[in-house]
C-alpha cells in the first residue's frame, strides 16, 4: 500500500467507548449512533433492540432479561467519511474491570449523563480511569424531553465534580413538556425538537439564525427567556477549544434525547470532526506511533461463545501500528512464538465477517484456543510489551461444586474458558482438586453459572469458600521461595495463568503470614 494511502487509512479511524452510569441511555445512543452511520437499518424502541437480534451489542441472554449489559463488543461504521469504532462497555458495575480494560484500547470517549441526575458514581469513577491517560470526552446530556435540572446547574455540577472544563456546542430550549429543540452555538441554528421514537432520521426543521420570525413564533413566549440565559451561557463558559479537548481538559457538551434520536446528529458530526485519529501508544520499551510499518497490538479482552452461532473463544486485539493483512505472520510476544493468522475476523452491528486488512485503530478478533491472555501483545518480532489495567485481587470467593459429578472435564473446561475473559479469576488450590472462583461482584459468580447452563450444559452451584482475600506471591531467593511453598502449601493455589497465589483465609491471617515471611512479595494485583 503506497505510503499517503496508510496514512490516510489510520487517519480516517476514530476508535472510541461510551462511557455512563447505568441507565443514563448509553445502550440508546448506541443504537441511534448505528442508526445514523447507517449500520443498522431499523431500530426499534430500546426494548425491542434489546429483544431484537439486529442491533444488539451484546448477545447474552442474561443481558436481555436483566436489562443490562454484561459483555464487551465492537461494532464498526462510517460517519463523514471517517471510520468509527465503537467499542461497547458493560454497564453493569460488577464488571468494572473489563470496563477498564476497554479503555485502555480506545483513542477518545462519549459521557452519556441524564440531565435529572447529573452525575452519578459510575460516572465520576470512569472519568477517572479515563483521566489516567488524558482521553479527550465528549459529553451528552441526554432526556431532555423529561423534566430536568437546570442545564446551567449541569453543566456547573461536570466541571467541579469531574474536573474537566465545560465548552457547550448546542444548548437546550426548554425541557421536558416544553422542550423545542436546540440551538447550535457555533452554527448558529435551531433544531426544533420533534419526538421520533423507533427507527426513522427525521432531520427535523432548522431555523437559520435566532432573529428568524419563524423561530419567534414557534417559541412564542419563551422566546426572550431563552435569548437572557443564551447571553449567560455565552459570558459564563468557556469557548471551544480543540487543544484543550484532545488535551483532555475540556469537554464540548451536546443536549439532547437519544431515545428521540435529538441531537444525535450534531453530537456524530462533532464526533467525526474532532476527535482524535489513532494515538500513539506506551510500550514498556518505548513509544510506538501508528504509522510504523511494523505491525503491534495488544489484547484487551477475551471472550468465549460470543456468538452462539459460533462457539469458538475471540480475542480482540488494538492494533497499536503498522497493518494487518490476512495470513500474516505475528510474534506472540509472551510466549515467544510466530503464529500465521489467517482468519481474525471484525465485527459490523449485527454480523462478523473476516477482515483481509486493518490499520492502528482497528479492533480485530483473533481466534483463541487458551494461549492468549488479556494484555498480550503481538508484533512482527520486536519484544514490546503494552502496559494495561492489571488482574486485581478478588475479594469474594465461591467453590463450584458439580450437580452430577459426570461432569466434570466440562465444568473445568467451561470455568477455564470463562475465566480466561477475566470477570472472574479461576484458583486451583495445591493441595486438593477444589475449583474456586474469585470475582469482584457477586453478579459474575451468577452470570458464569448461567453461562456454565447454557454454553457448556454444566449445572453447578457455590459453596461458600473460607478465603477472605488473595495475593500473588514472588520471591527473588529460589531457595526461600521453595521454603515458603512447602510450608504454606495448603494455602496456595495457581490462578488461570499459572500464578502462584496465597488464598488467605482473613485479614489476619494474611498479615501474620506476610510478618512471617518477610522476603516473600505479596501483591494485590498481577501486572498483565
Ligand atoms: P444504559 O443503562 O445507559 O444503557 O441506558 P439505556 O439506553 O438502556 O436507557 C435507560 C432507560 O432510559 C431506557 O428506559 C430508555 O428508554 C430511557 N431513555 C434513553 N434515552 C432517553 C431519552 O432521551 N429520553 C427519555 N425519556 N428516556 C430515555
Amino acid at each position: 500500500m503506497a505510503n499517503a494511502d496508510f496514512l490516510n487509512e489510520i487517519n480516517k479511524r476514530r476508535t472510541f467507548a461510551i462511557i455512563s452510569h447505568p441507565d443514563a441511555g448509553k445502550t440508546t445512543l448506541t443504537e441511534k449512533l448505528l442508526l445514523f452511520g447507517g449500520a443498522i437499518q431499523v431500530a426499534g424502541s430500546v426494548k425491542g433492540r434489546k429483544a431484537s437480534r439486529h442491533a444488539t451489542s451484546d448477545w447474552m441472554e442474561m443481558e436481555q432479561e436483566r436489562g443490562i449489559s454484561i459483555t464487551t463488543s465492537v461494532m464498526q461504521f462510517e460517519h463523514n467519511e471517517k471510520l468509527l469504532n465503537l467499542l461497547d462497555t458493560p454497564g453493569h458495575e460488577d464488571f468494572s474491570e473489563d470496563t477498564y480494560r476497554t479503555l485502555t484500547a480506545v483513542d477518545s470517549a462519549l459521557m452519556v449523563i441524564d440531565c435529572a441526575k447529573g452525575v452519578e458514581a459510575r460516572t465520576i469513577k470512569l472519568m477517572e480511569v479515563c483521566r489516567l491517560r488524558d482521553t479527550p470526552i465528549i459529553s451528552f446530556i441526554n432526556k431532555l424531553d423529561r423534566e430536568g435540572r437546570d442545564p446551567l446547574e449541569l453543566i456547573d455540577e461536570v466541571e467541579s465534580v469531574l474536573k474537566i472544563q465545560c465548552a457547550p456546542m448546542t444548548w437546550p430550549i426548554g425541557m421536558g413538556k416544553r422542550f423545542k429543540g436546540v440551538y447550535h452555538i457555533y452554527k448558529d441554528e435551531v433544531h426544533v425538537f420533534s419526538p421520533t421514537h423507533g427507527g426513522k432520521i427525521a432531520t427535523g426543521e432548522i431555523f437559520k439564525g435566532l432573529d428568524n420570525p419563524g423561530l419567534k413564533e414557534l417559541m412564542g413566549h419563551d422566546f426572550e427567556d431563552f435569548f437572557e440565559e443564551l447571553e449567560l451561557v455565552r459570558e459564563a463558559s468557556t469557548p471551544f477549544d480543540i487543544d484543550a479537548y484532545l488535551a483532555g481538559k475540556q469537554t464540548p457538551v451536546f443536549f439532547g434525547s437519544a431515545v428521540n434520536n435529538f441531537g444525535v446528529g450534531e453530537l456524530l458530526d462533532a464526533f467525526a470532526e474532532y476527535a482524535p485519529a489513532p494515538q500513539p501508544r506506551q510500550a514498556v520499551e518505548r513509544e510506538v506511533l501508528p504509522e510504523e510499518d511494523k505491525f503491534s497490538g495488544f489484547v484487551f479482552k477475551v471472550q468465549a461463545n460470543m456468538d452462539p452461532a459460533h462457539r469458538d473463544r475471540i480475542a480482540f486485539m488494538r492494533i497499536c501500528s503498522g497493518e494487518y493483512s490476512q495470513g500474516m505472520k505475528i510474534n506472540h510476544v509472551r510466549i515467544k512464538k510466530n503464529i500465521q493468522v489467517g482468519n481474525a475476523i471484525t465485527f459490523q452491528a449485527d454480523s462478523r465477517k473476516n477482515v483481509e486488512q486493518a490499520f492502528a485503530g482497528d479492533i480485530i478478533g483473533l481466534h483463541n484456543h487458551g494461549t492468549i491472555q488479556v494484555g498480550d501483545t503481538f508484533t512482527q518480532g520486536e519484544a514490546l510489551k503494552f502496559g494495561g489495567i492489571p488482574y486485581f485481587a478478588p475479594e469474594l470467593f465461591r467453590k463450584a461444586v458439580l450437580k452430577d459429578p459426570l461432569r466434570m472435564k466440562a465444568l473445568q473446561k467451561g470455568l477455564t474458558q470463562l475465566t480466561e475473559e477475566g470477570a472472574t479469576q479461576l484458583f486451583k488450590p495445591l493441595r486438593n482438586n477444589d475449583l474456586i472462583l474469585g470475582a469482584v461482584g457477586v453478579l459474575q459468580f451468577e452470570v458464569t453459572a448461567q453461562r456454565l447452563k447454557s454454553e457448556y450444559n454444566v449445572e453447578c452451584v457455590y459453596d461458600n469458600a473460607p478465603i477472605t482475600t488473595a495475593r500473588w506471591v514472588s520471591c527473588d531467593d529460589p531457595k526461600k521461595f521453595e521454603d515458603f511453598k512447602k510450608k504454606a502449601h495448603d494455602s496456595l493455589a495457581e490462578d488461570g495463568g499459572g500464578y502462584l497465589v496465597y488464598l488467605a483465609k482473613s485479614r489476619v491471617n494474611l498479615s501474620l503470614t506476610q510478618e512471617r515471611w518477610p522476603e516473600i512479595t505479596f501483591s494485590a494485583t498481577r501486572e498483565l
